[in-house]
């Protein structure tokens, strides 16, 4: 839930606080010497008041470098477990917010929760999205984005030399990060993480099966040679199929088949065609369909939710397993976004649980929806909090409605109108939906100029995008 997110002004219970991050050195495995390298931070903590008498200097932060799954994050709580220290995380991808003064006053918020429960470990993920080189991204997006980063590196000066709070981040691309990132005093202690080897992969996957009933006989090596290029977060996977598989078939204990069996689904992505009933196939498509064409229905949106196509074929490593309508996330950040635009945003992200209720009606809903209309929802509240929403309205207020009640309650209202309008828009625009669904269910994805025919063909759009 995205209640443990919330902004809570009147309180003071850290909301950056990952609590009952109990990982240890031992459950990271296949690293080999890097493994040292952390465990040297560790020494920070717990011999940081030595290290300083003797003159060594305390690094400013540590960047791991490495592709998705790789084992980054759980080394950072690693090093937080092992010292026996709170763990703060973020993922930068939430600091660069669409109104100005947000992403930094984020940061502020973590380095100061931080602060007051140190020692700790601030952990920022996909630290590229707010640390890319500064002015290369031109608009408002850009300046907010260079705020926030400026705030960034006010708060790693502030705890240089300190030692009790040390900040980790992780990226996959170092190489974009800007150059006073990695300053001294800041992350200057670079550790890049690869995909783990042949031995590696063994040693991840005895990590997963240390507390799993397996057969004796069980071929490690067998299943690492299957799984070249795999990373850990996918290794994990397989040893989970693998029980699964194990459960359904009534045994106690895995086998080196279930294991190559679940190598061969993940490397297939999660859910094949095969096991998805014609009515799953539905949903999604419907869900999908929805988005796709309330989008078309707000000129505002072309620039930034412009669709480029829609599918819901299976996908690697997705637990559903399939692709959302695709948006230009990049212009959705980086554009000049304006007040209508945020709320045709907000119309679109909650558009498929509208499409779930006409469709099947409010008894038989799915909860296929539930990842967008999060997004509607924090979108909606971060309207209120900007000071964009009728009732809070202007700057002046955003101060005054910092009552936690009244900024739900007028996100609420907002929701409900925008919901409101998806409705309207989806029940005018049956015919298209319907076609489009169908269309979807036999092709499992539709390209950006077929969609675009057939909403001229069955649509009774507000209005067409000018540029197709
Ligand atoms: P990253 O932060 O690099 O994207 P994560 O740390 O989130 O990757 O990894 C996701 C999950 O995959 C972990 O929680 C763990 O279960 C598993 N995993 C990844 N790498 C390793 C590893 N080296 N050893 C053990 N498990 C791993």
């Amino acid at each position: 839930q995205s209640g443990a997110r919330v902004r809570r002004a009147n309180s003071k219970v850290p909301q950056y606080l990952e609590r009952g991050v109990d990982v240890k050195f031992s459950d990271v495995a296949g690293l080999g010497k890097i493994r040292l390298e952390l465990e040297e931070i560790v020494k920070f903590f717990t011999l940081g008041e030595m290290y300083r008498r003797r003159g060594i200097k305390i690094p400013g932060g540590i960047l791991l470098c490495g592709p998705p799954g790789v084992g980054k994050t759980l080394l950072a709580k690693a090093v937080a477990g092992e010292a026996g220290v709170n763990f703060f995380s973020i993922s930068a991808s939430q600091f660069v917010e669409i109104y100005v003064g947000v992403g930094a006053s984020r940061v502020r918020a973590l380095y100061q929760e931080a602060k007051e429960n140190a020692p700790a470990v601030v952990f920022i993920d996909e630290l590229d999205a707010v640390g890319r080189e500064r002015g290369l991204i031109k608009g408002s997006g850009g300046q907010e984005r260079d705020a926030t980063l400026n705030q960034l590196l006010v708060c790693l000066d502030g705890f240089e030399g300190r030692g009790n709070v040390i900040t980790i981040a992780a990226t996959n691309r170092p190489d974009i990060l800007d150059p006073a990132l990695v300053r001294p005093g800041r992350f200057d202690r670079k550790i890049y993480i690869p995909k783990p080897s042949l031995i590696g992969r063994i040693e991840i996957l005895k990590v997963h099966t240390r507390k799993k009933p397996m057969a004796d006989d069980v071929d490690y090596m067998a299943v690492a040679s299957m799984t070249n290029g795999m990373v850990g977060a996918e290794l994990a996977n397989i040893v989970e199929i693998a029980a699964i598989n194990m459960m359904r078939d009534g045994r106690s204990e895995i086998t080196t088949d279930d294991l190559l069996q679940a190598a061969q689904i993940e490397e297939r992505g999660m859910l094949d065609k095969k096991d998805r009933g014609p009515e799953m196939w539905k949903r999604l498509a419907l869900n999908e369909a929805a988005m796709a064409i309330v989008a078309v229905n707000f000129p505002d949106l072309k620039n930034i939710e412009f669709v480029l196509s829609i599918t819901i074929a299976p996908r690697a490593g997705r637990e559903l397993g399939y692709v959302r309508v695709k948006m230009d996330h990049m212009k959705f950040t980086e554009g000049m976004l304006s007040r209508q635009s945020l709320i045709d945003h907000i119309t679109v992200q909650i558009a498929p649980r509208a499409a779930d209720e006409i469709w099947y009606g409010e008894n038989q809903l799915s909860t296929i929806w539930a990842e967008t209309a999060d997004n509607a929802r924090s979108a909606a509240r971060s309207f209120v909090l900007g000071g964009l929403s009728e009732k809070y309205h202007g700057l002046s207020n955003f101060w005054v409605a910092d009552r936690i009640n009244d900024i739900d309650l007028e996100a609420q209202r907002l929701l409900n109108n925008c919901y409101d309008r998806a409705k309207e828009i989806l029940q005018r625009n049956k015919e298209l939906m319907d076609v489009i669904v169908d269309q979807l269910v036999e092709k499992k994805s539709l390209t950006k100029q077929e969609f675009f025919h057939l909403v001229e063909e069955y649509g009774h759009v507000e209005q067409m995008p000018k540029s197709i």
